[in-house]
């Protein structure tokens, strides 16, 4: 373990970072190399060999024998294959080589990741293909190079390619914006901080749940007895064995170059949060799934095990990942900062008008990108922002818009104080962007927080759609101003006639209450509740025509796209629903026969000896009925399961017969089978308890 004060020693010590680079590299390919990293330009070809090489020295004096392009397929996770360094000589030994062509490219065969049908199989090659803007990385002995993965003819296959070219486009249209407030940053960059929130449970009793170990999320379980109603969890005191736990997470992510930063505990029983300072959007999604990794990793060394799923215990809270979002110039200029006065801030109130635009118009794209079997347990239940898409100003923000589209101007609630009533404490400056934790889309200060995401999303698909709608809106933003004398008083215009046209998003007051579901409904906002109602938009034509403006995605790309996301919740399902079928049938079932038996058997040596046994016996008929209801239902979801249509003839159909038939069948199931684990004895009941998972951490 680390000595205290170390941080800043061991920080990225297992990443090719600048540092390392600028000491092992020729002057000349350094600068080549940090211009690509900087400035996104094109990498010379001839810096590779160079780099490469001093790439694999390092590594191998850091005791790697391998390396391996790591790359991010449509699964969510990462994947990776190994190659080692050695090349045979003549005299039948070996040197460790690594040339630039290796660092540069790879060719995996890409038969067995999802594409949705892109690639025939008989040309199942694909290629990876290094992103040098993503340092390099030492995991396990072996040197880990970020890549994109692409298809034979060129599709994107993975989640890095299009998060690289969304942040073009945003980087082209929000320029072409800024020139007309005279300026011309070299590069204009997306920005995300995401929180991570994940639950922790014991290692061994989450092995003694199937569900748990082939789902990620309990399908049974009654309530414990404490749940989350005291609130003694969230911000509490940390567990000895869980701080150990983070404490080993925090040292190997920041050796892996990750700023993590804050962490503590969540709402729920046993839930955690863990958030990084924020980065450049494609460096903050390599680095949070290395995050997602390295919790499960030191978590399992701990005894424990990381449930990253979005609802891991029914009535408890669930996990989301809280993307705050921002783009910014390579002036470190925050576009999203509205400074002292946001109502003279012309600029601001531009790009301000721009994402409230977007977020309107492409609110349903913006739904779906969130929309998993897992997220659909969260939103719009209680504890997660609804799946109504609207965005949160706050107090300031939302009286400077409503000045512009009125033209009234009112006293400004802009620097309040709050008075703490205790001498020794300075008067805080109220915080004006004050969160409102009930909205999916808020503005925070400089940064809009986007709390819709799950938590084990992978938060490219995510930063994709933000990026790209927003580089939409500020095109035709700039498309407005062109040739335009008088830029300000344009921009403004432009600014305020948004500001009008799409109010209706805009929404301050409670987003968890009832009112707001049916104010909503009344703004013509859409409310869009599962998955299978969702992702088919993806393929709609508003946005098939978004991505391929541009350059994100090809129609096809996109087409494929959402093939293979619902295919991946129908998949998803099959398995919770067989999983629960499994569980019934061989250890539910069987548990409750052998405990009715015992409490029958009692009856009958009571009996024998003239003891009525009446409670018994009334318990005895309960369990009766309960088990054969049990039967019944098992049935019931078994037929629910037979009849699904297949996924591979259409996979949208298939998901909607989920969502009809399937899921009420596994809720009835799941039902009976909580009753009876509140009524068997402990003895009896085959595997853990919510009890058990969430207070034996
Ligand atoms: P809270 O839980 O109060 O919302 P946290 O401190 O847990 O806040 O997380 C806030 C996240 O937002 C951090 O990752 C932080 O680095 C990030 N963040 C701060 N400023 C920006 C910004 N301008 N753009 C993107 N992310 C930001
Ligand atoms: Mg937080």
């Amino acid at each position: 373990m680390m000595k205290n004060g170390n941080v800043a020693e061991i920080f990225g010590c297992k990443t090719f970072n600048l540092p390392t680079m600028k000491e092992r590299l020729p002057k000349e390919t350094y600068k080549s190399l940090l211009k690509t990293i900087n400035d996104g330009t094109k990498l010379d070809p001839s810096v590779a060999d160079v780099v490469a090489n001093a790439m694999k020295d390092w590594a191998i004096e850091n005791g790697c024998t391998h390396y391996t392009h790591w790359f991010q397929p449509m699964t969510g996770s990462t994947a990776e294959k190994h190659d080692s360094f050695i090349t045979p000589t003549s005299d039948k030994t070996v040197i460790m080589e690594f040339s630039g062509k290796e660092l540069v490219m790879g060719e995996p065969d890409a038969s067995s990741f999802p594409s949705g049908g892109l690639r025939a199989t008989f040309e199942a090659r694909g290629y990876t293909a290094w992103d040098p803007t993503s340092f390099v990385f030492i995991k396990d002995n072996s040197l880990y190079i970020p890549t994109s993965f692409i298809s034979y003819t060129g599709e994107v296959l993975d989640k890095k390619t299009p998060l690289l070219r969304s942040m073009e486009a945003i980087n082209k249209e929000a320029k072409r914006v800024l020139k007309f407030f005279g300026k011309n940053p070299t590069r204009v960059v997306s920005y995300v901080g995401p929180e991570q929130e994940y639950f922790l449970v014991d290692k061994e009793l989450r092995n003694k749940r199937k569900d748990l170990m082939l789902t990620g999320r309990t399908l049974f379980g009654a309530m414990p007895p404490k749940g989350q109603e005291l609130d003694d969890h969230y911000f509490g005191q940390i567990k000895e064995r869980v701080s150990k736990f983070m404490k080993e997470v925090d040292e190997e992510l920041w050796k892996l170059g990750v700023f993590v930063k804050t962490k503590h505990n969540e709402v729920a029983p046993a839930q955690h949060e863990i958030a990084p300072i924020f980065s450049t959007t494609n460096i903050a999604a390599d680095h949070n799934q290395l995050t997602m990794e390295i919790l499960k990793k030191v978590a399992d060394r701990h005894g424990l095990y990381c449930l990253l799923h979005e609802k891991p215990y029914e009535g408890i809270n669930g996990s989301g990942k809280h993307n705050n979002w921002s783009i910014g110039t390579s002036d470190g200029e925050l576009l999203f900062k509205p400074g002292k006065h946001p109502l003279e801030n012309v600029q601001f109130l531009l790009f301000l008008a721009a994402v409230i635009k977007a977020v309107d118009k492409y609110a349903d794209i913006l739904r779906l990108s969130v929309a998993t079997a897992g997220n659909d347990h969260r939103l719009g239940a209680n504890e997660a922002p609804p799946a109504i898409v609207s965005v949160y100003l706050g107090d300031q923000l939302a009286q400077v818009v409503e000045e512009l589209k009125t033209g009234k101007h009112e006293d400004s609630v802009a620097g309040e104080f709050l008075e703490t009533g205790i001498d020794a404490i300075p008067i805080l400056k109220k915080d004006t962007t004050d969160r409102n934790r009930t909205s999916p889309f808020a503005f925070t200060g400089n940064r809009f927080e986007f709390r819709m995401p799950g938590s084990s999303q992978s938060i490219s698909g995510i930063n994709i759609v933000l990026n790209t709608i927003l580089a939409d809106t500020l095109g035709e933003c700039a498309d407005m101003l062109e040739g335009c004398s008088d830029v300000k008083s344009k921009a403004l215009e432009i600014a305020i006639d948004l500001f009008k046209k799409h109010d209706r998003v805009i929404f301050n007051g409670n987003g968890y209450s009832d009112e707001w579901v049916a104010e909503a409904e009344r703004r013509g906002l859409s409310n869009l509740k599962t998955t299978p109602e969702a992702m088919p938009l993806f393929k709609s034509e508003l946005s098939l025509a978004l991505f391929e403006r541009h350059g994100v995605f090809t129609r096809t790309e996109t087409t494929t796209r959402t093939d293979i996301m619902m295919e991946e919740y129908d998949k998803k399902l099959n398995i919770e629903a067989l999983t629960m079928l499994d569980m019934a049938k061989q250890e539910i079932l069987p548990a409750c026969l052998k405990y009715t038996k015992f409490v029958v058997d009692n009856i009958a040596a009571k009996k024998s000896i003239g003891i009525e046994a009446a409670k018994e016996t009334e318990l005895a008929k309960t369990l009766n009925t309960l088990t054969e209801d049990l039967m019944d239902k098992t049935e019931k979801l078994q037929t629910a399961v037979n009849n699904t249509p297949s996924v591979d003839d259409d996979p949208f159909v298939c998901g909607t017969f989920y969502v009809s038939t399937v899921i009420p069948a596994m809720d009835e199931l799941r039902k009976t089978a909580d009753t009876l684990e509140t009524m068997v004895s402990k003895e009896y009941w085959p595997f853990p308890t919510y009890t058990d998972l969430l207070y034996l951490v």
